[in-house]
């Protein structure tokens, strides 16, 4: 089967339907707040989830805590409430921009969704599966698919790559697809969460700056990280 031809959300529903799926371990890599509110919503429900919040790409500092500060706020708002059938943890990363820039010189050019773009998610995914892989967890995977700008295929094909490298089993997805976007705006607006108007890497802002002008960067990519 083809790359393209791949149904990841319909992969990932097979996985969830097998009752041996239920209460294992799942290491989950998270870009922002935002996109983590539908993921978390969906997938609590079968997994006790660790949230990894690690973005490198973020490279101004305070919007690299401020996002990360709701991820935790929607941790506990979750919990607080007993959304989820199983418990989240959080794993936060560190703040190490250079990582970013050193390994996408030359890049820096690309259009978003482009070379650039497939570096930045083998950085995050390259964390995310050693530590999952160290730590002995059942699966691991990223909220990144929700974005509509993300490429799932690429992303998938990533991930299935450093799942094997660390011989941790990557779960698929396409988490936009469901209306898994449209419940993320939705659950941004009910918990209030902060929205960046773009991607996360500087390279990223000005094309955001376009859509803002053009009034469509709101529910275009409401976070998209
Ligand atoms: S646009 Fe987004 S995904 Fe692409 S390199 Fe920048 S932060 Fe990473």
């Amino acid at each position: 089967m083809t790359e393209q031809k791949r149904n990841y959300q319909r992969e990932l529903e097979e996985i969830l339907a097998s009752p041996d799926t239920l209460g294992k371990r799942l290491f989950l890599h998270a870009c922002c707040a935002p996109c983590s509110s539908y993921v978390l919503e969906y997938l609590s429900q079968y997994f006790e989830i660790t949230v990894f919040y690690y973005n490198p790409n973020i490279t101004v500092e305070n919007e690299f805590m401020h996002r990360m500060s709701e991820e935790r706020r929607l941790i506990e708002a979750y919990m607080a409430e007993g959304k989820c059938k199983y418990p989240i943890h959080f794993v936060p990363g560190t703040y190490e921009p250079g990582l970013f820039l050193d390994a996408v010189k030359g890049l820096e050019d690309a259009p978003e969704g482009g070379d650039r773009c497939a570096v930045c998610f083998g950085l995050r995914l390259h964390a995310a599966a050693k530590l999952a892989a160290d730590a002995g967890f059942d699966y691991y995977t990223t909220t990144l698919t929700v974005g509509p700008r993300k490429n799932a295929e690429t992303i998938n094909r990533i991930g299935r790559a450093q799942g094997k490298q660390f011989q941790v089993e990557f779960l698929p997805s396409d988490f936009k697809k469901k209306n898994g976007f449209k419940r993320s705006v939705e659950l941004s607006h009910q918990y209030d969460l902060y929205r960046q108007n773009y991607c996360g890497c500087h390279f990223s802002r000005p094309a955001e700056e376009e859509d803002a002008k053009a009034g469509s960067a709101e529910d275009a990519k409401p976070g998209d990280g």
